[in-house]
């Protein structure tokens, strides 16, 4: 019998979950380890916060999904990997494996002893969200993730004074000009305070500080011994395998392919998942792996916090309500796939 482990519940690993649940793979042992039972999803996480989607509507539930993949789900947090051993180091104690993927994400950058809280973990960011009762809020990150989430926030608490800080230039960099009008346009007509070209390090005068800087990768994947890349995230080659650890596989943020440049985004994390279990299982049945090419365009869909959304692909935008209805769909439709195997 084969251990595989699979550390965090993220979007690459719910897919490949789904998939071994469908073409089960005879002794293999699989367990997932997630700090949660819940894992969400991020495409509906900024309608969820501005009211619009439930809690369960935006979160998979990961012990019914295990219970279809004939995994094991193990609640704990992983502080290590001993690469020599072949345990994954977790709070509660050691877990073996033959065969270890991680896809646990990233969070936010903080300035170190920087004050506020970041929008990732998420089930701490919501956490905060629904206590929260302040009167104005900061959110540092101008990025698609901020800007999403100020105008999702101000549709939930209208009285909100929201102040959004972007170090770079402009608002949105990776998209291109048409799109980064539109939002100019629609953050300044809601009143929203914009400080572009502002750094924050440490604190505001506002209520609470948001951060939704660029991603982190948690220190003890560098600390493991693994290859990783200027920033801590892992290395992997066109199969998702790391490039110093065969036995080691890892997908969606914490991962970094090799000669493909590419943002930290769910939808590359969602894109991963097949691909991801098809090379597990290659790779637990000795046959030969698959390469995967990350896509270099995508489409992306941002909310404006008002049923309406832009989409923007390449050098084209649109910013309609049908938008909203696509996006609404696609996301509803992902989401589905998880409810219809229970
Ligand atoms: C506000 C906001 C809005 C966003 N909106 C979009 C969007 O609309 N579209 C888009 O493409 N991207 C969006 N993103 C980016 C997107 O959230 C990430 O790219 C995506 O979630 C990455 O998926 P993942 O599978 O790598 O990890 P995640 O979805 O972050 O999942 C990681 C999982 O691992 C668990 N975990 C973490 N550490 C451990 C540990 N040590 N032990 C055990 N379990 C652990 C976590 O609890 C979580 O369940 C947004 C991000 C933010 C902050």
């Amino acid at each position: 019998m084969q251990k595989l482990v699979l550390v965090g519940g993220g979007h690459s690993h719910a897919i490949a979950l789904r998939q071994f649940g469908l073409h089960p793979v005879p002794d293999v042992e699989i367990t997932l380890i997630s700090e949660a039972e819940n894992t969400p999803y991020s495409g509906l996480l900024p309608g969820h916060v501005a009211g619009f989607y439930s809690y369960e509507e935006c979160h998979i539930d990961l012990r019914s999904l295990c219970e279809f993949a004939k995994a094991e789900l193990r609640i704990d947090r992983a502080i290590g990997l001993d690469l020599a051993r072949h345990q994954v180091l977790c709070e509660a104690g050691e877990v073996e494996f033959d065969l270890v993927s991680l896809d646990i994400g990233s969070t936010p950058m903080m300035p170190a002893g920087a004050a506020g809280i970041g929008a990732k973990p998420i089930a701490q960011f919501l956490k905060w969200w629904n206590q929260f009762d302040g009167k104005s809020v900061a959110i540092v990150g101008g990025g698609t993730g901020g800007v999403e989430l100020a105008l999702n926030m101000q549709a939930k608490m209208p009285e909100l004074k929201i102040h959004l800080f972007q170090r770079d230039r402009e608002l949105l960099p990776s998209h291109n000009p048409w799109v980064r009008q539109q939002f100019q346009k629609i953050l300044t007509q809601r009143g929203i305070q914009l400080h572009v070209g502002q750094a924050v390090e440490r604190a505001t005068d506002c209520d609470a500080t948001v951060w939704v800087t660029h991603a982190s990768a948690t220190p003890w994947v560098k600390q493991s011994g693994l290859a990783v890349d200027a920033q801590g995230f892992v290395l992997v080659n066109e199969f998702l395998q790391s490039v110093s650890h065969p036995e080691v596989f890892a997908a969606g943020d914490i991962a970094t392919m090799m000669h493909y440049d590419r943002p930290k985004a769910g939808v590359f994390a969602v894109r991963q998942g097949k691909p991801l279990f098809h090379n597990l299982r290659a790779k637990l049945e000795n046959r030969v792996l698959k390469p995967y090419r990350p896509q270099k365009r995508y489409l992306s869909l941002i909310g404006t916090g008002d049923k309406v959304a832009v989409a923007s692909y390449g050098g084209f935008g649109w910013r309609a309500p049908w938008v909203w209805w696509v996006k609404d769909f696609i996301d509803r439709s992902f989401m589905n796939q998880f409810k219809r195997m229970i």
